[in-house]
């Protein structure tokens, strides 16, 4: 712990961390070290790791990459951070992330951009993308991310590391400040899945106490789900019966050549590991875009109504009376980005416009999940690319949403289904960066996903 925290310190140019508390981190890492000296030998004591700053924390501010949110203490732990802790893990720091996860580049971070460490004029992705940073910089060995509608395997596809988004509803979001709650997911994000499987053996279970849409299904251990052997796996064939759907959707002119030819390369040594590629179709895949920029802005400007000034966040220091005190105080604490989005979002909701646009996304969003029901009664998982470009430069896209919008066109289903998605490295494109293969399982297929991506690194 004290190594990393001097890295992070000697590499802050990075923008990766937003918050530190030395003190907290080893009195952490000396609890672990007791439980050690004890005899406990479990596979996450005394593992150094960061948080993205969307989860709250009791050692550690939580700004969730807000103005709004500057400074804000929280009295308790979110329940993954818990879990996370209790399993042993030392928590590093909090780490840079678009303003409430609302971004593809975590260019919108009141707290300035995080930058990609293979190419520091770059963005990580995002949202995560101090999560991702840390992990290929080899600040920490992992993070913990969010995923609303790509933004675990996003960051993860463009720093080159591994990230899953479980089952929506696998890992409890109490205490991660909300975005869109029935798109947020938790997940790990670390440099291979055998290591993310141990982090989300810890991160997931039931907590239906305190988050009502958490499943009902009891903790599985990951890393041993992962290495379940295939029914008719062989020594040299180890994925031999396994069925890959390619959408075709996901192949065609959207997607640059260098990520295509990546992406490619990394399914042809799938068949070689005994794998079948199968043609598949995901015809709504384009839908995904609008469907997801109505709910996802209709539900975050229902949750980040609580940001008045009073409840939460930042005060406007001068105003005339209550509704102007609101104005002010929300107009100076929230981004662009994010007002943008509260706009949006109030007016798909608002009276007239309701059945047009927010009962016609989710009946859209409905049609999205039966086109993979669909997939899956002919493949055992599907894969594609993360994303149809390598991470872009810095500022690039800052001025432009609807471009941002238009590359999160193949995480955004995944999302909308609620199905689990993760990100593997896949070689690299254009500009020597990192390329993601992204795999999708079935609903709790996370093992399976894990063991098809453990079986290729
Ligand atoms: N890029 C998407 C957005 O801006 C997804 C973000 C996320 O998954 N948190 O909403």
């Amino acid at each position: 712990a004290q190594h990393l925290l001097a890295r992070a310190k000697q590499h802050s140019g990075l923008g990766a961390y937003l918050a530190f508390n030395e003190d907290a981190s080893l009195a952490q890492a000396r609890a672990a070290d007791a439980r050690i000296a004890a005899g406990e030998r479990t596979p996450l004591l005394g593992v150094p790791l960061a948080h993205k700053d969307i989860f709250v924390t009791r050692d550690f501010t939580t700004t969730a990459g807000s103005k709004m949110l500057e400074g804000y203490q929280s009295p308790f732990d979110a329940t993954v951070v818990r879990q996370l802790a209790e399993a042993g893990a030392v928590t590093l720091g909090k780490l840079n992330c678009d303003e409430f996860a609302m971004g593809s580049g975590n260019d919108n971070s009141a707290y300035g951009p995080a930058h990609n460490p293979w190419d520091v004029s770059r963005i990580p992705g995002g949202s995560s993308g101090g999560s991702a940073a840390v992990v290929a910089a080899r600040l920490a060995p992992a993070a913990t991310g969010t995923d609303t509608g790509g933004s675990i395997r996003q960051p993860a596809a463009f720093c080159g590391i591994t990230g899953i988004k479980p089952t929506y509803g696998r890992c409890s979001r109490y205490g991660m400040v909300a975005f869109a709650s029935s798109l947020d997911q938790a997940g790990p994000m670390a440099r291979s899945a055998a290591d993310c499987a141990a982090l989300l053996t810890a991160m997931a279970g039931p907590d239906l106490d305190r988050d009502s849409t958490s499943l009902d299904r009891p903790a599985e251990d990951y890393s041993a789900g992962m290495l379940k052997p295939l029914a008719d796996a062989t020594a040299a064939q180890p994925l031999k019966g396994l069925r890959i759907g390619l959408p075709k959707e996901f192949f065609g002119a959207g997607c640059a050549p260098d990520v295509l030819a990546a992406v490619r390369a990394a399914l042809s040594e799938y068949e070689k590991l005994g794998a079948t590629l199968v043609d598949i179709a995901l015809p709504r895949t384009e839908l995904s875009i609008p469907v997801y920029y109505v709910i996802a802005p209709a539900e975050a400007s229902s949750n980040l109504s609580r940001f008045d000034g009073v409840k939460f966040g930042h005060r406007a220091a001068q105003y005339d009376d209550l509704i102007d005190m609101y104005k002010k105080s929300r107009s100076e604490g929230f981004g662009p980005e994010v007002q943008r989005r509260i706009m949006i979002g109030t007016y798909v909701l608002s009276h007239g416009y309701y059945d047009a646009y927010y009962l016609k996304a989710q009946q859209i969003r409905r049609l999205i999940a039966q086109d993979f029901q669909q997939a899956f009664s002919q493949c055992d998982v599907i894969a594609g690319p993360v994303a149809p470009t390598v991470a872009w430069k810095i500022g690039e896209k800052s001025d432009d949403p609807v471009a941002n919008y238009l590359a999160d066109i193949y995480t955004l289903s995944t999302s909308l289904a609620g199905l689990p998605g993760m990100s593997v490295p896949a070689g690299f494109g254009a500009g020597n960066m990192p390329v993601g293969l992204q795999l999708v399982g079935n609903y709790f297929d996370e093992s399976r996903l894990l063991g098809v991506a453990h079986a290729f690194q």
